[in-house]
């Protein structure tokens, strides 16, 4: 599958080398189908037509298409079906700076979360990069608006499909295309380490951010199954060095599940894991579902949760929960769609 929005300007450049033209075509080309958002290569004036020909014959354009949306006030969600007929979701969120989209990255996910309606149902594939970049497109062409931000957030784990996220990232940070900003990009892992030793190396000034989620290593095993491969132990001594090696903040987030992990004692032990680190932890409200038997913390409760890490010097937020009435945890309305 060679479509044309899975390309880096990088890799366009390469291809406008290998058949003899100039690499600033790769620009030229970046900017049609990102700031003029025109797909019709017959319109690219600045193009010769037996270059268009070449283009037309090398790449696909074909994009997947948004065949749901669910909204509430600030929040609306889409399904968005692929050219296999695959579904998946992404999110748009209204905040007071801008707008921010949740995107998928894979087709289900192999991490097995017990707490996740996305790990329901097991990864089918990845998505290709075009199929995370066509998010943005369609989102943005529907609601004819601009997003600042992204959140790979949604289905799947990014870092499992590593070379075609780190391209969508490239893509969309592009200055010439849709020149999201790196400082407005974080991707969301569970903790695959050894991609995250990768990750620290690129000269990419993106957010990381880590599913934590508990505050030891037994707790951890029992809600995502990726600990009894990765270590908490090794996963704390990595982010670690990922801040050390970028001098980056990183997010820690922990969903709040009652009576799971939202106890004083957890908090305490959280913040004597990550005493010193320079982190900050965002609260997650649990999105329930009708699945999976975990409840969400009471929000006395998630005070002083959050009460007890502020007293122990850890930088500490709460999430604002979005859209919980349209079936907003990830991967709902997909599995809704899949088991129809
Ligand atoms: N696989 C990546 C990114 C996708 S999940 C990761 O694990 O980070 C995005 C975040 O949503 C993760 O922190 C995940 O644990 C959390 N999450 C999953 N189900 C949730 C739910 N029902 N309510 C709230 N957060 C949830």
């Amino acid at each position: 599958m060679n479509n044309i929005y899975s390309k880096t300007k990088e890799e366009l450049e390469c291809y406008f080398e290998s058949i003899g033209e100039k690499k600033f075509k790769a620009t030229q080309t970046i900017e049609w189908l990102y700031q003029k958002r025109e797909a019709n290569i017959d319109n690219w004036t600045n193009i010769k037509k037996e270059i268009r020909e070449k283009i037309q014959d090398h790449f696909t354009f074909e994009m997947p298409k948004i065949i749901k949306r669910e909204q509430d006030k600030l929040t609306e969600k889409y399904l968005i079906e692929l050219n296999d007929s695959q579904h998946i979701e992404a999110v748009l969120m209204r905040h007071d700076y801008g707008n921010s989209v949740c995107v998928s990255s894979q087709v289900g996910c192999n991490m097995g979360c017990v707490f996740c309606e996305s790990g329901r149902l097991k990864k089918i594939r990845n998505l290709e990069t075009y199929e995370m970049v066509s998010q943005i497109l369609l989102i943005e062409e529907l609601i004819n608006e601009r997003i600042s931000s992204v959140v790979i957030m949604g289905i799947g784990e990014p870092l499992d499909n590593y070379e075609n996220v780190i391209n969508f990232i490239k893509i969309i940070n592009d200055a010439k295309g849709i020149a999201i900003g790196a400082r407005h990009i974080t991707l969301s892992t569970c903790g695959l380490i050894p991609k995250m030793k990768e990750l620290m190396n690129l000269p990419l000034q993106i957010n990381l951010a880590i599913s934590l989620h508990a505050s030891n290593n037994d707790l951890r095993s029992k809600l995502m199954k990726v600990n009894k491969v990765y270590s908490m132990n090794d996963l704390v001594d990595t982010i670690k060095e990922y801040i050390n090696k970028t001098n980056r903040r990183v997010t820690i987030e922990y969903v709040m599940l009652n009576n799971v992990n939202d106890k004083i004692e957890h908090a305490v032990e959280l913040a004597h894991i990550l005493h010193g680190l320079n982190v900050y932890v965002n609260l997650i409200p649990y999105n329930e579902t009708n699945h999976l038997e975990f409840k969400k913390s009471n929000q006395s409760q998630i005070m002083k949760f959050y009460d007890t890490l502020k007293k122990n010097k850890i930088n500490v937020t709460i999430r604002k929960e979005f859209g919980s009435k349209i079936s907003a945890a990830c991967g709902q309305l997909r599995s809704k769609e899949v088991e129809k």
